[in-house]
């Protein structure tokens, strides 16, 4: 007997967790499931908002689906993937961040029966590849495109859109407004690919409605010094001077050792500190710029300088709004004040210092490169105005993902009802047990309408079950919920577009998500790494499945403290 006692193999320290098989992939679909309950209710327009406050007392308040996972503070393995793909989401296509980890979360929920019936992870996860590739085969059939419109129309589409995606946030009842206002910045900047030549400015009071544009740019007075009163404030095409230099007397004395042996000479080093900062300045007015701008400071010396020659200085100007000064009005930063040549000073039809709110802002506008547009925000709270910078930042990027695309397919769950449909019917031309699964696929599509529906109050199966009729007929692949009556209608009539590319986007990295979540069968975890994760994690991957165990100290039905 005892020659059949094997010895025992230590693979793995002591202390180290495995979990695996079914077990394990159940609860991880579960945590997946906990996540996306979290954001649920956030979707569309009827969603609701989150209040996420940390322990150092931020508090933001937001409907964007990537925030609400950013500062949620996941801890559990399999759970992070969904917040890696609201982030993807966010990155790549700017909207739809919700939508892709709803989708994902359905897909897995709709697999785990298979799971736990034995199913192997491996067909279910092709049958789901294939099915995302029929999706968006479909999606492209479907989307329609602006291109070959004149500028107004397009701009008229374009608005539609980016109000559909603000409809669903805080600032939605002024939708028309800011739909506008974002339209014209994004056409402002044209061909430009860095998103940050569209600058947000927020001051807080005043009302929503005096939100306005600035076709250049703007930017939040800088610290000044005495002098600074007797500037001119207003310019009509001024040379504009961007500098990376500091003017100011530098005390040298105090930074470097000297050694003199005759007192007298004290005076000469003064002196010479004088002629130098002197020299710079006259340097920067014989440029003839009547604006000088410096990422550095600019002292009070140098503000009473110009100030009795009639020139506008700001200094410690933002480093982003420097670029956007550059940018916009032709001018390049100088890191030196020798050799100033006209070329490289820019120039705007109009510069001034106007009040806005109980704030000063430095304006320029009229700018010649175009490039750059920026957007003053106004309204009540600070954490209002930074909602509506976050909706204002996801409408900029549908407007300028459906102008670069330029093909839109019709929202309000229209698009998923109509995919949903056509995999259900190209299920059925398949053989073997890929129909299941695609089906399951199709299901998992309608949970965009019932959400919506859900949100908004109204019955999801009734409303589902008239989405389906509709679909079946040969004119219905347009018709979603419309939010207004609790019916059904056609999304593109109510201009509730969606740029394509969201919903590509969402379906693909939902898939790709819930077939990496359904292809881990084990997880192994290090006790060196326990102390770093916490407790949370461990408990959470212990296979205690749905609720607060995906989330560190906070979160659904955790008391904090
Ligand atoms: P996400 O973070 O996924 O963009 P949203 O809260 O912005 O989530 O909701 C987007 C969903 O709401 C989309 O499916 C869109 O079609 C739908 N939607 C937006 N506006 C309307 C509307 N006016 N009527 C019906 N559905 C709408
Ligand atoms: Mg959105």
């Amino acid at each position: 007997m005892a020659s059949m006692l094997q010895p025992q193999i230590i693979l793995l320290k002591e202390g180290t967790d495995t979990s695996q098989g079914k077990a394990q992939l159940v609860s991880n679909i579960n945590a997946c499931t906990a996540v996306a309950d979290v954001v649920r209710t956030t979707l569309g327009p009827r969603g609701m908002d989150k209040l996420i406050h940390d322990d150092k007392g931020n508090i933001t308040i937001s409907n964007d689906g990537a925030t609400i996972m950013k500062l949620l503070d996941i801890v559990h393995p399999a759970a992070k993937i969904l917040v890696d793909i609201a982030k993807s989401q966010d990155s790549e296509v700017g909207d739809g961040t919700t939508t892709v980890v709803l989708l994902a979360a359905e897909f897995l929920n709709e697999a785990k029966p298979f799971v736990e019936d034995g199913v192997h992870p491996q067909n279910l996860i092709r049958s789901y590849r294939t099915a995302s590739y029929l999706a968006i085969d479909r999606i492209k059939q479907l989307a329609s495109s602006i291109e070959g419109k004149s500028l107004e129309e397009k701009k008229e589409l374009l608005a539609n859109c980016a109000a559909t995606t603000l409809s669903s946030k805080l600032i939605g009842g002024e939708k028309e407004f800011f739909a506008k206002m974002v339209v014209d910045a994004v056409i402002a900047i044209g061909d430009e690919d860095r998103l940050n030549m569209i600058g947000i400015k927020k001051v807080s009071g005043g009302n929503m409605r005096d939100s306005f544009l600035v076709n250049g740019v703007a930017f939040k007075k800088t610290f000044s010094y005495a002098g600074f009163e007797q500037q001119p404030k207003k310019f009509l095409n001024p040379k504009i001077l961007i500098l990376n230099i500091e003017l100011e007397l530098k005390s040298e004395k105090e930074n470097a050792e000297i050694r003199l042996s005759d007192p007298s000479q004290y005076q000469s080093i003064v002196d010479a500190e004088w002629n130098i900062i002197y020299d710079k300045l006259d340097k920067c007015v014989q440029s003839g710029a009547k604006v000088v701008l410096s990422r550095l400071a600019i002292g009070d010396l140098a503000t009473q300088y110009f100030a009795d020659r009639d020139i506008f200085c700001a200094g410690r100007v933002a480093e982003e709004d420097l670029q956007r000064v550059a940018a916009a009005t032709g001018g390049t930063v100088q890191t030196s004040i020798n050799d100033v040549i006209d070329e490289v000073l820019g120039t705007c039809e109009c510069f001034e210092e106007k009040q806005v709110g109980n704030e000063r802002f430095n304006i320029f506008s009229g700018c010649p490169s175009g490039r750059t547009a920026t957007i003053v925000l106004r309204g009540g709270a600070d954490q209002f105005i930074e909602e509506a910078e976050r909706s204002l930042h996801d409408a900029i990027m549908i407007v300028r993902r459906a102008l670069k695309n330029s093909t839109v397919v019709p929202g309000g769950g229209a698009i998923d009802m109509e995919i949903s449909r056509y995999l259900r019917d190209k299920a059925r031309e398949i053989a073997g047990r890929s129909q299941f699964f695609i089906n399951s696929y199709a299901k998992a599509l309608e949970v965009i309408p019932r959400q919506l529906c859900d949100n908004a109050g109204f019955d999801a199966t009734d409303m589902l079950n008239k989405l389906r009729q509709k679909h079946s007929t040969a004119e219905g692949a347009p018709y979603g919920v419309d939010i207004n009556s609790g019916g059904i209608a056609d999304s593109y009539a109510k201009f509730v577009w969606e740029p394509a590319v969201v919903k590509i986007n969402a379906i693909n990295a939902a898939t790709e998500a819930a077939c990496l979540v359904l292809s881990v069968d084990e997880t192994v975890k290090n006790p060196k790494s326990e102390s770093a994760q916490g407790d949370a994690a461990a408990s959470a991957m212990g296979g205690r499945g749905r609720g607060g165990a995906a989330f560190r100290g906070r979160g659904r039905g955790m008391r904090r403290r």
